[in-house]
């Protein structure tokens, strides 16, 4: 036998690190360890998310952490990747959570809303008083967003909105929703509102039968004839642009969240391959199982360089989003075949809940569709590279 080395010092950033960025990435793998473990197999086998762990949640400042102000925790770029990091490392249901709530919800009202907007809604969403999601897909609307079919009509005080969101992270317990709608006062211009639960014409039926985020609840939103106050208009929204740059945030945060899934898979195969015997040896000690071992070490510590260097240039304000979706595209697909190979690893038992492995697994289907498929991020970089446009 020789020395084992930990992937984190061979990763070896922590120089790199503030003491602040340490201390919001270790306070929340703490808390994902002796708080939300516990509640996620039962949450997972019952298809449901613990909603009582909500104002827990808030109080750790994940909310919307990356934005100044309005009780938000006001924390640097690299920080809130770290905390989506170890989020995720939990359950990729939660990471969704969170990046929902923050940079699909808060981040439209902070970049697009009103000052009297931002201060009604943004610190209540902070604490976790309030769960908000983000309306933009639809049936016959997913990678081509903007064929959407959702109207917005003005009528006196009110907007008027109809249509079918499909697909909606949280919807089923949000009580505001951010909604996208073609204005068609104003050449259907893509514009976002901001939908209460009790506005009347709202419902969010859930979507039945998943098998993959089953901790996070996904529904629909209908919207018939549902009347929107002129005031709950986000003024500064205007375009597609305006939804594609609330993605962009959520993209960032996604490409860390899965460094945590990933690694939590590694863990758990290289634990148990140095426990489980078969031909009188570890399961580690074979040169198959060891290959598999050094990929996903390999392509972890290639993730998490990635998304500290991103993190680094959107602290500089330089983060472009054909950077971001290099790191989503290669964070996810890099973290869905972890997780697959993992599963192999772990023999038949790999297919039950006794290890996190098969959950990830399951989840990362969904986080490799969402926020841009995979195909599209591909289409957008091969975009930017040539010059020519395969999809639009
Ligand atoms: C669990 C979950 C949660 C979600 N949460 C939200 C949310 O909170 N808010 C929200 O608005 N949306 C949400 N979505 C929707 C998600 O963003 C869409 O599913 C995604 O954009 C893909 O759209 P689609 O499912 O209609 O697939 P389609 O667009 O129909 O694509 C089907 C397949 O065709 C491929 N394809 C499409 N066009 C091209 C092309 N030009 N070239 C090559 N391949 C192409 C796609 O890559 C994909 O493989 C969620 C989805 C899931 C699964």
């Amino acid at each position: 036998m020789s020395a084992q080395i930990p992937l984190d010092n061979i990763l070896a950033i922590e120089h790199l690190l503030s003491d602040d960025e340490k201390l919001a990435r270790d306070t929340l793998r703490d808390w994902i360890r002796e708080r939300y473990r516990p509640l996620l197999n039962e949450a997972h086998r019952n298809g449901t998310f613990p909603v009582e762990i909500i104002p827990e949640i808030a109080e750790l400042g994940v909310f919307g952490a990356n934005i100044e102000g309005y009780d938000c925790a006001g924390m640097n770029n690299v920080s809130y990747g770290l905390v989506m990091q170890e989020l995720e490392r939990g359950d990729s249901g939660l990471r969704s959570l969170v990046s929902v709530q923050g940079a699909l919800v808060m981040y439209p009202i902070f970049a697009f809303g009103s000052e009297e907007q931002r201060q009604k809604y943004l610190p209540k969403l902070a604490r976790g008083e309030l769960i908000g999601c983000f309306g933009l897909t639809e049936p016959m609307a997913g990678s081509d967003p903007g064929s959407m079919r959702t109207t917005g009509r003005k009528d006196g005080d009110a907007y008027v909105l109809d249509g079918v969101k499909a697909w909606i992270t949280s919807s089923p317990i949000a009580d505001v929703a951010v909604v996208w709608a073609k204005c068609v006062d104003e050449d259907n211009k893509i514009r976002g509102f901001l939908v209460e639960r009790d506005f009347g014409g709202v419902s969010t039926p859930d979507i039945e039968g998943k098998f993959s985020l089953r901790a996070s609840p996904t529904g629909e939103i209908h919207l018939n004839e549902c009347r929107v106050p002129l005031d709950n208009i986000l003024e500064g929204s205007g375009g597609l642009k305006s939804p594609l740059s609330c993605l962009t945030q959520a993209r960032y945060g996604i490409g860390w969240g899965v460094i945590g899934a990933a690694t939590d898979c590694y863990q758990t195969v290289l634990d148990y391959g140095l426990e489980r015997i078969q031909f009188d040896q570890p399961i580690a000690s074979f040169q198959l199982y060891q290959n598999n071992l050094a990929e996903m070490a390999t392509k972890i510590i290639n993730m998490s360089l990635l998304a500290l260097h991103y993190g680094r240039l959107k602290d500089s304000g330089s983060l472009s989003p054909i950077q971001v979706s290099m790191l989503k595209r290669y964070n996810v697909g890099s973290a869905r075949k972890i997780a697959s190979d993992a599963r192999a690893m772990l023999g038949g038992i790999g297919i039950t809940d006794a290890y996190s492995v098969m959950r990830h697994m399951m989840n990362l289907e969904s986080v490799y569709t969402y926020e841009g498929t995979h195909e599209i991020h591909t289409l957008a970089i091969g975009r930017a590279l040539t010059g020519i446009s395969a999809f639009d």
